[in-house]
Formats: structure tokens, C-alpha cells, sequence
């Protein structure tokens, strides 16, 4: 009776050498406070100097998701106190935000929907606050800086799955024009969740709660579900929802509230006096569009137009560039490209690690093609790209050297049904009267008795033929 309405806010930390307004590096992990300056320390009297590198970055992230560039745009004063952030304001973005009205589609059980994208702006990152149970609160400045991209998206999700695929969909977009690392465990992308309920059918939106920076798809999926239940039981039970930022703990998987929310008014923005407007001409916009590769949803498309892939495996090969890169260098070499596809998707994505493929694409078509044309069986062309994995061997040779080729002689694997059948004959029974789930297990034993060579189509229709006939 109830419908759940979400809007994410992402912050993606980019990676550029040095930081948004001043030459101090961006590495992540370095000791404490080593990447620093007056300027990103805050000290009165320093000037910034706007990163060209970081305009271009937002840009590309707009042109991405299909959002308008703005020709001028400005950056503000955020004014607030916190211990990591030593300006005592953080320079932001308004109401002039670089991106505006863009949207990403995501896949749904009932199809694809657009999600609409609010505005991407530019920031500055804050610092970071160890708290030592010994030394008390510490403060690294290295990230004070840090440019950052924040995506806003429209309330346009109605469930966690939707919110889960929105969030992977703009995280694979970032990866693939390459303007973040999007690590989530280094904090490089984090996302607020706003979440409201209001009664099915009704246009009024409810009162928001805020949860600030989950940081992996589980995370997410969780606080939604958690968050969702309580407003609906403080609404079912007359009670009313308090507009508030919360917190998820990840150890007990609940909300916990940490402030009522700040409106915009309090953090009495205005423009920085020491940044001059941003301006953006078509020139740029050019330059960045062609910097662009050819991104997922482009790419599904073709998959499923040229290979006849579903909109899922298409999505699932496409979530990855380097996957997506791979499965395309494959396909020429591919018999079968629905079959390469499969293996790519039920055997590569396992083994991959840390986004090395160590099977060349030619090997793995030519692994397909051997399935496709009878030459092997599909646990064998499983078993092949782990044994070829990390070597340079060739796939013919191996296959003829390990004796790995199918086995489709029809008399001799009617010899071996018969036999098997003749030596289970409680089994045979059972399968006649019914329980006709037993040939997976005669099917095991002749997979057993070849060596897993056997074609497995013509064992069923050989064992099929022999117990109706
Ligand atoms: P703030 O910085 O105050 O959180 P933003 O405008 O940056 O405000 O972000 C607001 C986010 O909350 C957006 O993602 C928006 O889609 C979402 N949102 C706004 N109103 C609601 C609502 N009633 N229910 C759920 N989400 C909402
Ligand atoms: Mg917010
Ligand atoms: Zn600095």
C-alpha cells in the first residue's frame, strides 16, 4: 500500500594528479598530511587556482548522461564548521551548477527506465578525522581538496533494486570515460540516500530522511530496506516522519538518526569572490565528446541488435569496459557469438582479477567454436579456459594432448547406457514410475565412466529412447 521514493546523491572523488586548487598530489594512502599547502590548509590570505583538468572531468561525466552543459557557471561558498574542514567553508556549486537535466536508464523486471539526473556540480573534498582510542581525534589534511563530482539524481527510484542498479550504471559510466577510480573501500565513491514513502497512487511527495555515505551495493540495499520499514511503521502507527540526516551501521543493519537536516538556508552559500565564472564553449564540449568511448547502453544495443543477446547478458558484458572491450576483440573470431558471450559471462567474469583477462580473446573464441562445432562438451570448454588461464599454450594442441575432445560416437555410447542401465535397475524403476529426475544421475555416471567427454545431447536422447522405449 505504501511505495518507497529515493534520490541518491554520489560523490565521486576524481582522479586527477593534483587537487582542485592547488598542486598538492592526490594519492590515496600517502602519510598523514604530507599532501598539503597553505591553500588546501585553508590559511587566510591564499588564493585558489580552479584545475582546469577537474571542469573537463565534470564535463565528460555530463555529456555521459546525456545532461546540458551550462555555457557559464559559478562556484559558491558552502559555510559550515566541522574540525576536517579548516576554511570553515567548503567551495561548492549552487545554483550554477556545471551539468544539469540529464538522465541514465537502468534495467528493471519490467523493462528499462530512465532515471533522471538532477545536476552534477563540481566540490572540493574535505579532510579526514581519525579518532585513536589513545591520541584522540586526529585530522589528515591529504584529502582537504580533493575534487569531487556530486551527482544528484531526481526521485525518480522506487526500490532498492532500482537504486542498486541506477548507483552500478553511473558507477560503470565513471569507469568507463575514466575520470574515477570509483573505489568504493577507499571511500572514491559514496552515495547519500534520500528516502520518503508515501501511499500508492498518491502525487505529494512524504517527508525525506537522509543516510549519508553508504559505500558498497550491499550497504545501500540494506538501509533501504531497514529505512523503508520504519517510516512504514511510524506512519501505520499514526506517527510522522521528521525530516533528518541518519546514519546506517553496517554491524546491526539499522538506521540511527545523527542531526535534523540542515535546508540549503543555513549554509548561507554565495559566490566565490576569488573564482572567476566558468565558462564553457563548444570548442571544449567538442574536444571532451570525442574523448569519449563508446559507452555501456551504446554498446547493449549492439550486442543485442548484431549478436542476439538478452538485454541482461548484454548489461552483464557491458558493466566493465575491459569485459565489454574483450568480448568485442573476441567476436570476429567467434562461430558462435552467443556462446562466447556465455562463457565470458559464466567462466571469465569468475577468474577475472583485478581487471586482467589472462586468456587472449582469439583463445577463448576458438574455445567456443570447439563447443559450437561438437568438438568438445561445455564442461570441457569450461575446464579449458582454467587450464589455459595465465598460459600461452594453444587450444587445438591442448585439447588433442589431453585427450579432451568429445566423445559422439552413438554405438559406443549406446554400449555405456545400456550398461549403466542394466546395472541400476531400482533406478530404472523409479524413473518409470515417474521420478523421472533420476537420468541426471545416469548421465553423471556416463560423464563419470568418459572422462566428462561425452556429447551430453545425445546421452539424454540415447538414455530417453531406452527408458520410454
Ligand atoms: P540536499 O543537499 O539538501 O540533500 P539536494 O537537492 O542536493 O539536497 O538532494 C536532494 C536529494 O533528495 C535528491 O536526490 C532528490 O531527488 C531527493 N529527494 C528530494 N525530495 C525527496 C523526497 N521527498 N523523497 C525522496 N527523495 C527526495
Ligand atoms: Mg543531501
Ligand atoms: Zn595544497
Amino acid at each position: 500500500m505504501y511505495e518507497m521514493v529515493i534520490g541518491l546523491e554520489v560523490h565521486c572523488e576524481l582522479n586527477t594528479e593534483t587537487k582542485i586548487f592547488c598542486g598538492c598530489k592526490t594519492t590515496f594512502g600517502a602519510e598523514p598530511n604530507t599532501q598539503v599547502c597553505p591553500v588546501c590548509m585553508g590559511m587566510p590570505g591564499t588564493l585558489p587556482v580552479l584545475n582546469k583538468k577537474v571542469v573537463d572531468y565534470a564535463i565528460k561525466a555530463g555529456l555521459a548522461t546525456n545532461s546540458e552543459i551550462r555555457t557559464i557557471s559559478k562556484q559558491d561558498r558552502k559555510n559550515y564548521f566541522y574540525p576536517d574542514l579548516p576554511k570553515a567553508y567548503q567551495i561548492s556549486q549552487f545554483d550554477e551548477p556545471l551539468c544539469e537535466n540529464g538522465y541514465l536508464e537502468i534495467e528493471t523486471a519490467q523493462g528499462s527506465k530512465k532515471i533522471g539526473i538532477t545536476r552534477i556540480h563540481i566540490e572540493e573534498d574535505a579532510g579526514k578525522l581519525i579518532h585513536d582510542k589513545d591520541k584522540g581525534t586526529l585530522i589528515d589534511s591529504n584529502r582537504c581538496g580533493v575534487p569531487l563530482i556530486e551527482i544528484v539524481s531526481e526521485p525518480d527510484i522506487r526500490s532498492s533494486e532500482e537504486a542498486v542498479a541506477y548507483f552500478k550504471k553511473l558507477r560503470a559510466i565513471i569507469l568507463y570515460i575514466g575520470i574515477s577510480d570509483c573505489k568504493m573501500n577507499e571511500g572514491s565513491m559514496r552515495c547519500d540516500v534520500n528516502l520518503s514513502i508515501r501511499k500508492k497512487g498518491e502525487e505529494k511527495f512524504g517527508t525525506r530522511t537522509e543516510m549519508k555515505n553508504l559505500n558498497s551495493f550491499t550497504f545501500i540495499q540494506k538501509a533501504i530496506e531497514y529505512e523503508y520499514k520504519r517510516q512504514v511503521d511510524i506512519v501505520t502507527s499514526g506517527g510522522e516522519i521528521i525530516q533528518e540526516t541518519r546514519r546506517y551501521d553496517q554491524a546491526t543493519g539499522k538506521t540511527y538518526s545523527m542531526r535534523s537536516k540542515e535546508d540549503s538556508n543555513d549554509y548561507r552559500y554565495f559566490p566565490d569572490p576569488d573564482l572567476k565564472p566558468i565558462v564553457t564553449n563548444i570548442t571544449d564540449l567538442d574536444r571532451l565528446r570525442k574523448e569519449i568511448p563508446a559507452l555501456p547502453d551504446q554498446r547493449k544495443k549492439i550486442y543485442i541488435a548484431n549478436y542476439g543477446l538478452t538485454a541482461y547478458d548484454a548489461e552483464l558484458l557491458t558493466n566493465e569496459k575491459v569485459v565489454a572491450d574483450y568480448f568485442e576483440k573476441a567476436v570476429p573470431f567467434a562461430d558462435n557469438k552467443k556462446l562466447l558471450a556465455n562463457l565470458i559471462i559464466t567462466e571469465v567474469l569468475k577468474m577475472v582479477d583485478d581487471e586482467q583477462i589472462m586468456i587472449t580473446p582469439k583463445t577463448l573464441a576458438e574455445i567456443s567454436n570447439l563447443a559450437h562445432n561438437d568438438k568438445i562438451n561445455s564442461s570441457v570448454a569450461k575446464k579449458l579456459v582454467k587450464d589455459l588461464w595465465g598460459t600461452s599454450l594453444d587450444v587445438n594442441d591442448y585439447v588433442i594432448q589431453n585427450d579432451l575432445l568429445q566423445i559422439n560416437d552413438t554405438r559406443l555410447l549406446q554400449e555405456l547406457v545400456t550398461e549403466i542401465l542394466l546395472s541400476d535397475p531400482k533406478s530404472v524403476d523409479a524413473y518409470k514410475s515417474g521420478k523421472t529426475i533420476v537420468i541426471k544421475s545416469f548421465i553423471g555416471k556416463i560423464m563419470g565412466r568418459t572422462g566428462g567427454k561425452a556429447n551430453p545431447v545425445i546421452v539424454n536422447e540415447l538414455l530417453e529412447n531406452a527408458l520410454n522405449g
